[in-house]
């Protein structure tokens, strides 16, 4: 097989979620698999709704991903070609005029159903002579033009989905330009996978019927389709669809949320496949890993709670360059490397520190229970000699044990207590030193 050529295609109408994240992601890892291209297409042609801003959000979210592309081009800059395109479809009599109203459709579609028949538009349009279209023109109509469909069954073999078939008599042929000139996606889109050379379209599965029409006009246009693979949609943890503007799922969320890109590319690149959820370190690691044979039919449902446990499992051993400037936002006060390679273990997200760092460098509330008052006097009194150090806790809850017969939960808990004000967090060995003698000493008599 020849290197792949693929597209990632969005339009910059909103941003990214993890639902488009996902199909950037495939197509990414099966191009990159093989030593191929990856180009990114931005679908702009509906210019009243797409912005520079969402589009500059896209490349950004895309290079924080790593999902770097290597070729990129705007739908926007290519009119021309579409309106070439649509001139040798006319010419072949595949493109015709009509100037159906939307109130005349949507009764004609109507009229259909009460019929028991398919909502297919019945082409009546083809009928037209010249003189009829002058008259329609005469009082003002302008006409949209759709493309007209085989009537045959166009078969493709999916990458995902197997053996495919649409039958084009049960649709209704296409509307390629709108009454005000504009285009709709399907035409620009195949014009640009024929002159990027596009060798597999790679998408959701919600276009699987434009594929059947865009199946014919890349064949009427260039020759041949591309392969195609549709993947099954993205569905919440409850199996409700995402839509494009939940806001809690966008790149720049999860990244204020202290998300790594690693763990979620780990878990679009494995969800719904036949793969257990585990995190990688490298998108080159997905990709070696990556294949249309492993991803299923069912929907892949997305949990959050997945996301969490990735990216937990990543940042127990991320070092601290990796963290450092978030670290230094986050809790300007332990912004050091001691302290992070003290308290990752125990933190789901670099947020978590916060609390980490409160207990280092805050002033905390000790917290002694009764019966834990002269056990406390007497730890202070062990402390030992001289700095805190990784060496400290050890030698200080030995001393301790030996002396009061305290051990476990009994030895463990107040001194967590007294020292942290809680009763779970990082290993106290590690933070001791973090916390320093004279805070400690301070925390021990308070209580
Ligand atoms: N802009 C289209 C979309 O976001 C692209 C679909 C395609 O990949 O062909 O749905």
């Amino acid at each position: 097989m020849t290197s792949p050529i693929v597209r990632f295609a969005p339009s910059p109408t909103g941003k990214l979620h993890v639902g488009n994240v996902r199909t950037a992601l495939i197509n990414w890892l099966f191009a990159k698999g093989q030593g191929g291209t990856f180009v990114l297409r931005v679908d702009d042609t509906d210019t009243e709704r797409s912005t520079q801003a969402y589009e500059d959000q896209i490349k950004a979210d895309l290079t924080w991903l790593g999902l770097v592309w290597d070729d990129t081009f705007n739908q926007s800059k290519r009119f021309d070609q579409y309106d070439a395109a649509a001139a040798k479809l006319r010419e072949m009599g595949l493109l015709y005029a009509c100037y159906e109203t939307a109130d005349e459709l949507d009764r004609k579609r109507k009229i259909a159903l009460s019929r028991g028949r398919p909502p297919v538009y019945d082409r009546s349009a083809l009928t037209l002579t010249d003189e009829d279209k002058a008259k329609l023109e005469a009082e003002g109509r302008k006409p949209h033009w759709r493309f007209k469909l085989s009537g045959e069954r166009v078969e493709w073999t999916d990458l995902v989905r197997g053996p495919q078939s649409v039958d084009t008599a049960s649709v209704s042929d296409p509307v390629l330009i709108r009454e005000d000139g504009s285009y709709l996606y399907t035409l620009p889109s195949v014009v640009d996978d024929i002159d990027a050379k596009i060798t597999h379209v790679v998408r959701g599965e919600d276009h699987v019927t434009n594929s059947g029409a865009q199946i014919e006009i890349f064949k009427a246009l260039g020759g041949s389709a591309p392969e195609m693979a549709h993947t099954p949609l993205l569905v919440d943890a409850e199996g409700g669809a995402f839509s494009k503007r939940l806001g809690s799922l966008s790149m720049d969320t999860l990244e204020a949320r202290g998300i790594f890109p690693m763990a979620i590319l780990s878990l679009l690149a494995k969800l719904g496949t036949s793969d257990n959820i585990e995190a990688r370190e490298s998108l080159e690691a997905l990709a070696g890993e990556f294949s249309f044979d492993k991803i299923g039919r069912a929907p892949a449902k997305f949990d959050e709670r997945d996301l969490l446990a990735l990216n937990a499992t990543l940042i127990h051993t991320t070092p601290y360059e990796a963290v450092k400037d978030q670290l230094a936002k986050i809790a300007p006060d332990a912004a050091n490397e001691p302290f992070w390679l003290a308290v990752r273990e125990n933190c789901q997200t670099v947020h978590d520190a916060k609390d980490f760092a409160d207990i280092a460098y805050g002033q905390i509330e000790p917290v002694v229970d009764e019966d834990d008052e002269a056990f406390i006097a007497e730890a202070r009194d062990l402390l030992p000699e001289g700095e805190v150090t990784g060496e400290t806790w050890k030698t200080w809850t030995s001393a301790l044990k030996e002396k009061t017969g305290r051990k476990g939960r009994g030895l463990f808990m107040p001194l967590r207590k007294a020292l942290t004000g809680q009763e779970h967090g990082p290993d106290m060995g590690t933070i001791l030193p973090l916390i320093g003698r004279e805070a400690v000493v301070r925390r021990l008599s308070k209580a």
